[in-house]
């Protein structure tokens, strides 16, 4: 397989996987008891707090750990509102639905919420947000970088606006955090979620982070655990897992950012050289450097990747959603407003740790005879 859709999830790196094993076989014990073997497990997760803590520039007593992105942006934003008991709450309109979802859930239970909308860059005008502010807003939520078309937000400008009107910050810094430089202290961060599987961890461990001071009541409410912030017995191989997955990001992104860039920047070029009707989407610069999204016209984005995954076993993604057996095109590409009909023909490759220079030119190989093949027999209506 040709795998290109690392912002998806990645494969548990192998230096992880043996970090883990131990804790999945002879370390059994329960990081909450006092005899030995309960606490040789508490070290693996304190250690594994500490290595994310240096990775974004926190105290470990700021780290909580979670089930991952999803839990982390649901405690953040529900957590605070809960906490708060009423007011505004500020998104974006290009969010994961692990965000959109819960601020459309606080709707529903009397919270009053703007979504803040996009230019065509799929970049969010600081001064939207500004404008969207009002006296009773509580917080501001808004994504590093987005997952499908990759692009950088101004989160340090939008944190500042944020915490002048007296509201407390949260990013969802999933797709960014272990692949670009995240100083939560520099950046003004209140709340942060990330999650190990998308930087080469296991599924099903992840990390909020919580500024020193920020009131927000627990979601998942149990035991003692995470200083009462988060209840239930650790996930231990999965933050062992995580803690060396951060680790290893610390060490190699820089070098991993320059590597996969030049990929990315290869295979855009490539496809823009040979296919006609072809657009990129999302700002040029202001983006993630190991995704590529474009739109090619008059041919389904469904279509091109059962093509080249049964043909090439090349594995992408598109911006669509197959729910309940229609298409609905990409959310993140209509408040970008690309027409539905141009964004059904969107594609989305994204390069990892693994990638060749050798699998990118098979791509660029590829890709060009399905969109013709397709183009051929589409139902597309093209223009003369
Ligand atoms: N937020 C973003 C931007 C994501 O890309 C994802 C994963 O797809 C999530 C949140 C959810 O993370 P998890 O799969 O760990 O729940």
């Amino acid at each position: 397989m040709i795998y290109l859709d690392h912002n998806a999830t990645t494969p548990v790196d192998p230096r992880v996987f043996e970090a883990m094993k131990p804790y999945l076989t002879a370390q059994w014990g329960n990081p909450s008891s006092i005899y030995r073997a309960g606490q040789d497990v508490r070290k693996a997760v304190e250690d594994a707090r500490e290595q994310v803590g240096l990775l974004i520039n926190a105290e470990p007593r700021e780290i909580i750990f979670t089930s991952g992105g999803t839990e982390s942006d649901n405690t953040s934003i529900k957590g605070v509102a809960l906490n708060r008991g009423k007011g505004h709450v500020v998104t974006s309109a290009i969010e994961h639905p692990a965000v959109l979802k819960v601020v459309e859930w606080l709707e529903k239970q009397g919270f009053a919420a703007t979504y803040v909308p996009v230019g065509s860059d799929g970049v969010v005008d600081p001064a939207h947000v500004k404008k969207a502010i009002r006296s009773d807003t509580i917080i501001v939520s808004l994504m590093h970088a987005n997952n499908e078309v990759g692009t950088l937000q101004p989160i340090e400008e939008v944190a500042a606006i944020a915490h002048e009107a007296g509201a407390v910050f949260h990013t969802d810094a999933v797709q960014t955090v272990g692949k670009l430089p995240i100083d939560v202290k520099r950046m003004g961060i209140d709340l942060l979620s990330m999650s190990a599987h998308k930087i080469y961890g296991p599924k099903g461990s992840g990390i909020l982070y919580v500024k020193k001071g920020t009131r927000f009541d627990p979601c998942v409410h149990g035991g003692h655990q995470e200083w009462g912030k988060r209840g239930g017995t650790e996930n231990v191989a999965g933050i062992v897992g995580l803690g060396k997955a951060v680790e290893i990001a610390r060490a190699e992104m820089t070098a991993e950012a320059k590597r996969v860039k030049a990929l990315r920047d290869r295979l855009e070029a490539g496809l823009a050289r040979t296919i006609t009707d072809f657009s990129f989407n999302g700002h040029r610069e202001k983006r993630l450097f190991n995704t590529a999204s474009v739109c090619i016209r008059y041919v389904e984005g469904e279509a091109m990747l059962l093509n080249l995954d049964m043909r090439h076993g090349i594995a992408a993604s598109s911006g669509s959603a197959c729910t309940s057996g229609s298409l609905e095109p990409s959310h993140v590409l209509l408040a970008m407003g690309i027409p539905a009909e141009i964004a059904h023909g969107s594609l989305r490759f994204s390069l990892g740790r693994g990638t060749t220079e050798e699998e990118i030119d098979k791509v660029i190989e590829a890709l060009p005879p399905i969109v013709e093949k397709l183009r051929a027999m589409s139902a597309f209506p093209r223009k003369e």
